[in-house]
């Protein structure tokens, strides 16, 4: 049977040994009687399980103690509102937010804090077609902004921050909130250069479903008069995201990704992987006539590689030829076409080597 290697970017692969975990303890977890699924989530398994998840990841990416971790729903999109309604609050209305627009998820972004108070674009990549991110020294910061709003990376264009930018020296007090949903746990990040990280879940964490925010104490209690309780971030830190129920299925499959990194020597260990498994890619991207990826080589992500067959009438050849070698899922966001190979932290090396290697021998065979 062939082996399958799935390249969604989300929802994504998971870890076969979660899935298997998952499916062993389905109709009864840990001898309670009870699926996951049908448990109160006020009840003591439920509560055990909550706590273990949210250990395991303040553990995994070192989260300071000042910081709380919200298990939320509304996914990536559903920030996008939840953000500004927390946070434009802390300055005096209309607040101004920041962003730096990098691609297609930032435009997402500012379109919807757009609603909840003004917004300047500090600088844009939008020119280039986003395939930099733009240096910082070039981010025209407002001088008294609620906070600046940072994709660091865009799961679509494929660019990646590979630094962690400081703007207190622009704008004084505002925090950078960071659009983590496709990188989260990918690499090593200091928290503490962060005032929000949030991410929806089904990239590197789990199920979609769950949203993961990560909050400086400080940032909450200034939610604006019409933000929902259930978005309020303080009310939900108060009540440790039990204020409504929380996707518990969800949570409990990302409780045990948090196992497996934990079992793979944590985030440092799995970034190095996740470095190794990008040069592979992209080696053989910059060795190739025949496909190409057009952006920088110091702004590219290590989990989303979008790149291009330099003829395109080959395209659905090449994706049905691909699905044939049990390579699933690689086409292209609509939004920029081609392919689109997400790699993160539960594909194996192995899964790129078996691109790479079909790739190779579908370029032989067309040229
Ligand atoms: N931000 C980024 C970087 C994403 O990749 C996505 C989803 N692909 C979103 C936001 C939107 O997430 P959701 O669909 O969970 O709302």
């Amino acid at each position: 049977m062939t082996t399958i290697y799935n390249f969604s970017a989300g929802p994504a692969v998971l870890p076969k040994e979660v899935l298997q975990q998952a499916a062993a303890e389905m109709l009864d977890w840990h001898g309670s009687g009870m699926s996951v699924m049908e448990m109160s989530h006020r009840g003591p398994e439920f509560m055990s399980i909550i706590a273990a998840a949210q250990s395991d990841l303040r553990e995994l990416l070192a989260v300071p103690d000042n910081y709380k971790i919200l298990f939320l729903q509304g996914g990536g999109l559903g920030e996008n509102a939840i953000v500004p309604m927390n946070l434009m609050g802390r300055k005096p209305q209309p607040a101004i937010a920041d962003f730096i627009h990098t691609g297609s998820w930032t435009a997402k972004s500012i379109k919807e804090a757009q609603k909840y108070g003004k917004v300047n674009v500090a600088a844009s990549a939008e020119a280039n077609g986003h395939t930099v991110i733009p240096s910082r020294d070039s981010w025209t910061l407002s001088k008294d902004a609620a906070y600046v709003h940072l994709c660091t990376n865009e799961t679509i264009d494929g660019v990646e921050y590979h630094f962690a930018p400081d703007v207190s020296a622009d704008t004084g007090d505002a925090p950078i909130v960071a659009d983590m949903s496709s990188h989260i746990l990918s690499r090593v990040i200091d928290v503490a250069k962060y005032g929000v990280i949030f991410g929806g879940a089904q990239k590197n964490i789990g199920p979609a479903g769950l949203t993961i925010v990560i909050v400086r104490e400080d940032l909450l209690g200034h939610a604006l008069p019409i933000c929902p309780s259930a978005f309020d971030w303080k009310i939900v830190a108060d009540n440790d995201s039990m204020y409504n129920t929380p996707p518990t299925y969800a949570i409990y499959i990302a409780g045990l990704v948090f196992q497996w990194l934990k079992r793979q020597g944590g985030v440092a260990a799995m970034e190095q992987k996740n470095i190794a498994k990008a040069q592979l890619l992209y080696d053989y991207l910059d060795a190739s006539d025949f496909y190409v990826n057009r952006v920088a080589k110091d702004c590219r992500s290590r989990m989303n590689i979008p790149f291009f067959l330099r003829d395109e009438s080959l395209n659905t050849e090449f994706l049905t030829q691909a699905k044939q070698h049990g390579l699933l899922q690689l086409k292209g966001h609509k939004a920029v076409g081609g392919m689109r190979a997400s790699i993160y932290n539960a594909m194996p090396i192995e899964g790129v080597q078996a691109l790479v290697s079909f790739m190779k021998e579908f370029a032989r065979a067309h040229t």
